[in-house]
């Protein structure tokens, strides 16, 4: 018999998308007329824009083509693709070089631990997107991982500990919250100070508005020498099913020994990674052309639309809401309520799925996180049937 992975023995499964799945199928058995809406989702809703499928349907053509055929692609990805972000999303402030084209920012964050041995500290935020934790738990860092607290009175902004990698993910899943530059500047200070690695997960940069918060780390001063950021076309342009991302590792960041981080990269990324399918890359290139950039700008505005209007709900009803504004997700503090609780009466008299604040981290409980990600007609249709409960 083979010894099962110590490290797969020791994680704990992620409970909260199975519960909630139980929950909702429960319902929908005791009450099978039910039409639930869902605000509880992280994924995009919308279709693809036209210049993304036109971008996509000539790739296709094309490879059915002698001239246009390739095989394999570029682990690191296309050139032009990677010039093109250099120059459309970082404004020349990254070098092309530095960008590695990936199926997705999670599928990064998970190859990513392999730069770091067992016996990395790993701190992240409280509450955080879980994947950060799950993957130091599969990859051997249980009992190294450290959760950052976050309060309200702080804008979530973590109480920063020293530890080898730090994630940090702005604007947040699940608070909703971005970081202004005097708050990311203290974050790439302290890196510098105590040697850490910084992960920055800046997948929801393109909900920002206004200049006031920085869209990439790269943005503050000395960030190339202690950050990488990982990113996404995923909620930018509706890309969840596409399935293109990008990590940007600089070649000035380095190990204690001097060694290069950016070198391991792409060690591991030729190891475990044959690169983005042509149609892929092709619809990311379409959707950095300017009616593409345009596009996915109104795309975003409409999921941000969608928190205004609920913002407004929950402000109204005297919650205090936070984020929404520069991401697609509002933080609803529920008043000393547990997360479950409100979940469960809003499932059993709306037939509303939310996302129970607990579920991101122990600092989430008392919280309830709730999606833009979805249709105009089932957030007016949601605000309607919350307005008929005593919420
Ligand atoms: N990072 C954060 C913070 C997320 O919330 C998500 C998805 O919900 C991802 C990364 C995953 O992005 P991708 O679809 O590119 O894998």
């Amino acid at each position: 018999m083979v010894c099962r992975n110590r490290s797969f023995a020791q994680h704990k499964s992620d409970y909260l998308f199975y519960e909630i799945a139980q929950k909702k199928e429960h319902l929908q058995k005791q009450e099978p007329r039910a039409k639930l809406i869902n605000l509880g989702i992280g994924d995009t809703t919308e279709p693809l824009c036209l210049p993304v499928t036109a971008g996509l349907v000539k790739q296709a053509e094309a490879l059915g083509t002698r001239g246009g055929y390739r095989g394999y692609p570029s682990s690191f990805g296309d050139k032009k693709l990677r010039d093109t972000i250099a120059q459309k999303l970082y404004q020349g402030n990254v070098c092309a070089d530095d960008i590695f084209i990936s199926d997705g920012a999670k599928c990064d964050v998970g190859r990513l631990q392999h730069l770091f041995g067992p016996d990395t500290t790993i701190a992240i935020q409280d509450p955080s997107y879980p994947v950060y934790e799950h993957t130091s738990y599969l990859s051997g860092k249980a009992g190294r991982v450290d959760r950052l607290q976050m309060d309200p009175e702080n804008n979530f902004f973590p109480k920063l500990t020293a530890a080898d990698v730090i994630y940090i993910c702005s604007p947040n899943n699940p608070t909703g919250v971005a970081y202004n530059r005097e708050q990311l500047k203290q974050l790439v200070d302290f890196c510098k100070k105590n040697g850490s690695i910084l992960i920055f997960d800046a997948a929801y940069f393109s909900y920002i508005r206004g200049d006031d918060f920085p869209r990439s780390i790269y943005e503050i001063e000395g960030a190339q020498e202690v950050a990488i950021e990982i990113n996404s076309f995923s909620k930018v342009a509706g890309f969840t099913g596409i399935r293109v991302g990008w990590s940007v590792v600089p070649q000035t960041l380095c190990f204690d020994d001097g060694s290069s981080v950016q070198a391991d990269w792409k060690k591991i990324v030729t190891t475990f990674f044959n690169g983005v399918s042509h149609l892929s890359q092709a619809a990311a290139m379409a959707a950095l052309s300017d009616e593409g950039l345009q596009c996915a700008k109104e795309q975003c505005d409409y999921y941000l639309n969608n928190c205004r209007l609920l913002r407004d709900f929950f402000l109204e009803r005297k919650f205090r809401v936070f984020g929404g504004v520069h991401a697609p997700y509002l933080w609803i503090d529920l008043d000393g309520k547990k997360s479950w609780e409100i979940f469960d009466y809003l499932l059993q008299k709306a037939h509303i799925i939310t996302t129970p604040g607990v579920g991101f981290g122990a600092a989430g409980e008392g919280y309830l996180r709730i999606s833009g990600f979805c249709s105009r007609l089932d957030v007016t249709s949601a605000i309607q049937r919350m307005s008929a409960t005593s919420l």
